[in-house]
């Protein structure tokens, strides 16, 4: 719940600058997880097509369930999005 205001669900990687957020992708295959390194990919990229075209690093298979973390304080910004 972030101020009452509807979080975006799946847009993309724009709606979660790296500073704010962090983002943890778990393979459905062998269950292997890996932080994603937001910074390093493109800001207009679609959470889906980054969720279908993940590839594990530990088994290769395609396709990944991500977790999505708040890693600013509360505090510190109500606001989602740009701006
Ligand atoms: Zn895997």
């Amino acid at each position: 719940m972030i101020c009452g205001e509807s979080m975006p669900t799946f847009n993309t990687l724009a709606d979660f600058p790296p500073e704010r957020f962090s983002i943890t992708a778990y393979c459905d295959a062998c269950g292997h997880s890996q932080e994603v390194d937001i910074a390093k990919l493109p800001n207009d990229l679609p959470i889906p097509v980054f969720r279908a075209n993940a590839r594990c690093t530990e088994c290769g298979a395609k396709g990944a369930s991500l977790t999505i973390g708040y890693t600013a304080s509360m505090d510190a910004s109500c606001m989602i999005g740009k701006g």
